[in-house]
């Protein structure tokens, strides 16, 4: 018996789940048949038009998975207005270059000087490469681990932690964990450092400092500074507040209008 070929192409469009391709596998041998198309333009097309839709699907994905707090990317950053950031160093990272490296990236400085935003904006970007992220704040994190451990599913939590190719820990340093939390924190960092899985950390403090965050245990404060600092990019961010600097400015032109 021989077989329909002109229907196998959408029968087996479906059986391999092949959704885009099929829907526009009509209009797409239209277009092919009226400018001439070769047979693997045609099929390159056609393919095009499905991994293009998979990969936005795939984005999508990872945009909600990450629960972001909002989104930002590295061109809404004024690179004139903060000096002391080599832009250079960024432009590298938002190759994306550091997740394949299992490179970590720590924002250091002071409130308000685009640490956040820059770390969401990595996040951003990776999983705008397809991969998935994750994102926290530090005391966050540690009270949902603490949480796991005293409800004995803490092993499942950590490996949900661990398992993104990206892991965001925002805010390192603003209110201090206890032994409990130190530890489960050191521990979050010990396991991505094994799997090779890159971390983006934010703090207020210097390194010198955080022994305090590791709940005054300064082995461990060094234990995880040793693993993140391995293969780490160090931004270190000074300068005034970048809302302060924006009120002043919204301020001076203010100012400027004759009343
Ligand atoms: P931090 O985390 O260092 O305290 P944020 O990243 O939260 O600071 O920045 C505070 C606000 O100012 C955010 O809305 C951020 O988008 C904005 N911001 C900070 N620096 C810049 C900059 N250089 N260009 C554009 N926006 C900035
Ligand atoms: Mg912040």
């Amino acid at each position: 018996m021989s077989v329909n070929y002109e229907e196998k192409a959408s029968t087996g469009l479906n059986q391999l789940g092949l959704e885009t391709a099929l829907n526009q596998l009509d209009q797409c041998s239209q277009q092919a048949a009226a400018q001439n198309w070769s047979y693997s333009h045609f099929l390159g097309y056609l393919l095009d038009a499905e991994l293009s839709e998979r990969h936005r699907k795939t984005v999508q994905l990872n945009l909600k998975f990450a629960r972001f707090p909002y989104l930002k990317s590295i061109d809404d950053f004024n690179f004139d207005a903060q000096p002391s950031i080599d832009r250079r160093l960024i432009d590298e990272l938002a190759t994306g270059r550091f997740l394949h490296e299992a490179r970590n990236v720590i924002f250091l400085g002071p409130p308000g000087v685009g640490k956040t935003h820059l770390a969401i904006s990595l996040g951003v970007l990776t999983a705008n490469l397809g991969y998935r992220v994750y994102f926290t704040t530090a005391i966050d994190m540690a009270r949902k681990l603490a949480k796991a451990l005293a409800e004995n599913r803490l092993k499942r939590e950590i490996q949900n932690l661990v398992r993104p190719t990206l892991l965001v820990i925002d805010e390192v340093g603003y209110l201090g964990l206890d032994t409990t939390q130190a530890s489960l924190l050191f521990q979050v960092v010990a396991q991505r450092y094994e799997k090779n899985h890159s971390i983006v950390m934010t703090s207020n403090k210097p390194f010198s400092d955080w022994g305090h965050i590791f709940a005054n245990d300064s082995i461990m404060a060094s234990a995880a500074l040793d693993r993140l600092l391995h293969r780490c990019t160090v931004v270190n961010i000074r300068g005034d507040s970048y809302r302060l600097k924006e009120k002043k400015l919204a301020g001076a032109s203010f100012d400027l209008n004759p009343a």
